[in-house]
């Protein structure tokens, strides 16, 4: 839907938790996501914080449906009212708006409405009830085929009065959550895969600002795979905000593995290092915790004992949001922010190529850590060039 005369949006963000000195950051933070949003859409915005509340207006010609979509994105947001905002020129002017705004806003009538005036500023010469009464009568005028239910009426239409006065009746739902910015920073472990970018939604959606790491075994796996990963960083980060994905590469890591140990044991092994690596990496980038997409029974390496043994190297916590889904309720929320048909793409993963016919599923952890000691010889000077060769690219 298009009306010409939305100029505007009035942005309602939840009230939990932002009380007192953190509304400010929540503020804050929610105007710079909202402004990073906007960015990839046409037209000229100002974002501003007025009196406890947000307001996008657009300053030049602008895309309506783009802007909504945008703004659907930004995390924090639970509601986004399109808005007529106009000055004060008297009640007639403003009663012909309302009426104009019935016009564009609605195909047919034929339901019922109450009006909702608010005075923020007392000056004005109708008080709130006279402007309900008023306005409610200038539309029943207009529209007889209007009907005024004042308990539970299919349309508020809400009239505010202050330095200028904002007219609306729709409330788009936002996705919720919190500003991201507000909540610390993790490292999310990022793979070509359906599960990592939805966990990594899913914990920016708590105002978590994040960072990505992906391990690329060239030639293993190709530069189509590694593109494939940094276009689902760039979906990631529609929400998430700018992200810099490093890309560490760890082929020859993955070969000494490959070499040393008993093949039954080389995902755990190689999730072990990646989990070491991508802490080492989250340290440095002043991450608090790390994020995978793993998900209990999925595969031989999610597995509860799996897990048990690749959680060991990290005393960072690991947040796995997608842990107690089902594939397609990954696979919904997936297709539902968009990353999925991305993530089906067919590229060669480096956890699959190395993969044993049949992984042990119960590692008990005393038996990994004696099998990697034979890797002690090298190992710790190729995580070392690991970590100092990393190619960082910045998403935003
Ligand atoms: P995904 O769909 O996210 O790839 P998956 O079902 O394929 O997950 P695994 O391959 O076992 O599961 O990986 C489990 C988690 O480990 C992933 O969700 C991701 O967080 C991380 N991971 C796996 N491979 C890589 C990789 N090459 N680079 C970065 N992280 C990885
Ligand atoms: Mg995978």
């Amino acid at each position: 839907m298009e009306v010409v005369m939305f100029k505007a949006f009035l942005i309602k963000y939840g009230e939990i938790g932002v009380k007192g000195k953190n509304r400010y950051l929540f503020e804050d933070a929610l105007v710079n996501q909202i402004k990073f949003a906007l960015k990839e859409v046409e037209g000229e915005f100002a974002v501003t914080k007025v009196d406890g509340r947000i307001y996008v207006q657009a300053q030049s010609e602008f895309d309506y449906d783009e802007t909504v979509d945008a703004l659907k994105r930004v995390f924090g947001i639970i509601g986004i009212c399109p808005m007529v905002q106009i000055e004060d020129n008297g009640f007639d002017d403003l009663a012909a708006t309302v009426v104009e705004y019935f016009k564009q806003t609605y195909k047919n009538m034929n339901f019922t409405f109450k009006v909702n005036a608010r005075r923020a500023r007392k000056n004005y010469p109708l008080d709130s009830m006279q402007l309900n009464a008023e306005l409610g009568h200038v539309l029943l005028e207009a529209f007889p085929e209007l009907k005024v239910d004042v308990h539970k009426p299919d349309v508020l239409l809400q009239v505010e009065i202050r330095q200028q006065i904002n007219i609306y009746s729709i409330e788009i739902p936002g996705p919720g959550g919190m500003p991201v910015g507000t909540n610390g920073k993790a490292m999310l472990l990022l793979s070509g895969g359906i599960d990592s970018p939805v966990a990594g939604y899913m914990i920016a959606k708590r105002g978590v600002k994040i960072d990505a790491t992906y391990f690329h075994a060239p030639p293993y796996t190709s530069e189509r795979a590694k593109q494939k990963v940094v276009d689902l960083a760039k979906l990631v980060a529609r929400y998430s905000g700018p992200i810099t994905l490093n890309v560490v590469d760890f082929t020859e890591i993955q070969l000494y593995i490959y070499d040393q140990c008993p093949h039954d044991e080389l995902t755990i092994i190689m999730r072990r290092y990646m989990m070491k690596i991508a802490e080492e990496l989250a340290n440095r980038s002043d991450c608090q915790g790390l994020i995978t997409g793993e998900s209990i029974g999925q595969v031989a390496s999610q597995t509860i004992k799996s897990m048990y043994c690749t959680n060991e190297v990290c005393t960072m916590p690991v947040f796995r949001p997608v842990i107690g889904f089902d594939k397609q309720e990954i696979v919904d929320l997936s297709e539902k922010i968009g990353t999925y048909e991305t993530s089906i793409q067919p590229f060669e993963d480096c956890c699959t190529i190395f993969v044993a016919k049949h992984p042990v599923t119960k590692p008990n952890l005393n038996v990994i850590r004696k099998s990697e000691l034979k890797l002690a010889e090298k190992i710790d000077d190729m995580v070392r060039k690991a970590i100092d060769t990393v190619e960082k690219i910045e998403i935003n």
